[in-house]
């Protein structure tokens, strides 16, 4: 792969940001960040801060947020919104429970947003949850910080001349993704279903596999086409290319961890095997990502 020596580095500084902050008991420190704005079709901008990418949509019927942080940038992104526009927002789309994504819930649903997430997003966020690999505690938010909307597979607004799909394509980052599909800018948010730091977190202990995510990827890669902009989960603005690849990095590392398998390669071979190879860089991060795959297909 073209990148990889970028890519792996990323990885490292992505797994270190995620993993070593609840490790360490360090509170981030929010007062540097800044918010940016970048637009990406029509009436759609994406802002990028801390945390998870943030979709937004304005327009005559108001603002639609995907996703929305840390708890303590909210105001940060309220002043990058009230740039777009003079209205409110109306609705908050969870692309899935994670705090880097909803830590802000509660503020957006003190505002008077409808919180909007998929049925087992909102299940998970009433209760505590402890996070794979970081163990990392997330606490159950209070009601105001909860989705009033859920959906099971797909529903849609119509909001701001988009017909807006949310859609579930299936287990793979956690067990409650969602994805956001503008269908008239031909714009869509795919959560962390679809990241730009290379080998993804998939939140095994809360309903996500690689398969599921194999499989998520090649649902949202039916649903668009070569002119839609993709808002990944994480990282850069990316197109179906981009997403194709990650796709297909994801099931030649899964055919070489069956593959080990099936010659009942023990985890250490495994790792000596380095099935990684091409696509990331053979370090104790690769192999605590591949130890954890590996588990799904060897008991
Ligand atoms: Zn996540």
């Amino acid at each position: 792969m073209r990148n990889t020596k970028r890519n792996t580095r990323s990885v490292r500084l992505a797994l270190l940001a995620f993993l070593s902050l609840p490790l360490m008991g360090v509170a981030q420190d929010f007062s540097a960040v800044e918010i940016t704005t970048i637009a990406v079709r029509d009436n759609i901008y994406m802002l990028q801060g801390s945390g998870g990418n943030i979709g937004v949509s304005v327009g005559d019927d108001g603002v639609i947020i995907i996703d929305d942080q840390f708890g303590p940038l909210t105001q940060k992104i309220e002043a990058a919104i009230a740039e777009l526009s003079d209205k409110p927002v109306t609705f908050v789309m969870n692309t899935h429970f994670h705090y880097d994504h909803t830590d802000g819930n509660t503020n957006f649903g003190r505002a008077g947003a409808y919180i909007v997430a998929q049925d087992n997003a909102r299940k998970r966020m009433e209760s505590t949850q402890v996070l794979t690999g970081s163990g990392r505690v997330q606490e159950a938010y209070e009601a105001v910080g909860l989705p009033k909307i859920t959906f099971e597979d797909k529903m849609r607004f119509y909001f701001n001349d988009n017909a807006v799909d949310i859609v579930n394509t299936g287990d793979g980052h956690t067990d409650g993704d969602a994805q956001i599909f503008f269908r008239e800018s031909n714009v869509i948010h795919t959560g962390d279903m679809f990241v730009r730091y290379g080998l993804p977190y998939i939140d095994r202990d809360n309903g996500g596999t690689a398969d599921g995510m194999i499989d998520a990827l090649f649902n949202i890669s039916a649903l668009i086409n070569d002119d839609t902009i993709i808002i990944p989960g994480h990282g850069a603005l990316s197109n179906r290319a981009d997403l194709l690849e990650f796709r297909d990095m994801l099931v030649v590392i899964r055919g070489r961890l069956v593959r080990a398998k099936v010659q009942g390669l023990s985890v250490d071979e495994m790792l000596a095997a380095e099935p990684a190879d091409g696509y990331a860089e053979a370090n104790d991060s690769t192999n605590d990502w591949l130890r954890q795959a590996y588990g799904e297909y060897v008991d």
